[in-house]
């Protein structure tokens, strides 16, 4: 449910209202807007619970939240949500570009894309450390010290990094590095993760599984926010089907479902999405005119020498062109784009 206080409620009555959600049993989420405080009370809820909220002093109206991700959903907070990352603002209009190597490799060569990608435009760095690879034999990340490579440059360039934390056990440290925890795919629906990321104040980026509905996506999200944690940035990077053309099927659809769903900002990862450097451009155009919030794509100056995803990695001058055609489909509908800090 969400109770609506009236304009002007005081300071009282708010705290009022959430100790008798508190008293039923409910959890508390609390939404200060500018004009109203809406309080979210979420929870095994009994018909009673309604009435007894609307008879308090200082509540306009108590609305039940009809989807199951509650504070996922638009009807729990109407406007687009803004996440912060580093002092980069993510959502709420403006388009934004992550990019960055799919895996960190070294420190030279990290400063290099860096230094490209931050001059044609991106806002964040993204940059694995711990890689999620199908076979184990395959390069697994530099570890810790791909996450102290990946803060240095970062610093260095200015731009706040998002990075991939695949187990519970390595949330302190990834959280201690980056500006933002990415999920992955194959993570979706680790619950246990998806909670523990909830209990930490940094912004978390969880990519949509191959295999995961919008609906199992959003409850994917509802864990990390019922914990606590607003700062949730959603990203669609292909999904598998019968098509083998590409290596996941971009589903472009789910950009606007998800708007319409849910207040956290949608992004879209083009690299994933169709596995080859000559599509990224095309489909990171899609997505944005379907209203994504901004792109996440893999930038490699040498692909042939990238240690993971080489053939979907967009060289720096490819990532300068879908830099300027992404602004100028941004433009045609009105949004500009967020700005390297
Ligand atoms: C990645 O972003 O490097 C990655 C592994 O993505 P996904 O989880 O979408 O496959
Ligand atoms: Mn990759």
């Amino acid at each position: 449910m969400i109770v609506v206080m009236e304009q002007g409620a005081s300071s009282a009555q708010i705290d009022h209202v959430i100790e008798r959600i508190k008293s039923l049993g409910l959890a508390v989420h609390l939404s200060k807007g500018e004009y109203r405080t809406v309080i979210g009370a979420i929870g095994d809820k009994r018909p009673e619970h309604q009435s007894i909220l609307e008879a308090i002093d200082g509540v306009e109206q108590v609305v039940p939240i009809m989807k199951p991700f509650k504070l996922a959903s638009r009807e729990f907070h109407r406007g687009d949500s803004v996440v912060d990352v580093g002092g980069v603002k993510l959502g709420g209009g403006p388009v934004a570009l992550i990019a960055g190597p799919c895996a960190i490799e070294s420190r030279q060569f990290l400063r290099t894309v860096a230094g490209q990608v931050r001059a044609a435009g991106a806002a964040v760095l993204r940059g694995g450390a711990f890689k999620p690879r199908t076979s184990p034999y395959s390069f697994q990340g530099l570890g810790e010290d791909g996450l102290k490579l990946l803060r240095e440059v970062g610093d260095e360039f200015k731009l706040p990094v998002v990075t991939e934390v695949l187990a519970v056990s390595e949330v302190p440290i990834v959280e201690r590095y980056a500006d933002m925890l990415q999920i992955g795919a194959r993570n979706v629906q680790n619950f246990h993760l998806l909670s523990e990321v909830g209990k930490t104040r940094k912004p978390v980026f969880l990519k949509r599984g191959f295999a995961t509905t919008v609906r199992e996506y959003l409850m994917s999200a509802e864990y990390i926010l019922s914990q606590g944690n607003q700062q949730v940035v959603l990203c669609e990077r292909g999904i598998k089907t019968f098509e083998t053309e590409l290596r996941f099927t971009f589903d472009v659809s789910a950009v606007p479902v998800l708007k319409q769903n849910t207040h956290l900002p949608v992004f879209v990862d083009p690299s994933h999405a169709s596995g080859h450097r000559q599509f990224v451009l095309p489909l990171a155009l899609a997505g944005v005119a379907a209203g994504a919030d901004g792109v996440m794509v893999e930038v490699h100056h040498c692909p042939e020498e990238a240690m993971c995803d080489g053939p979907q990695a967009l060289l720096p001058d490819m990532f300068v062109e879908l830099s300027k055609q992404v602004a100028a489909v941004a433009a045609a509908l009105g949004r500009s784009m967020v700005k390297p800090l």
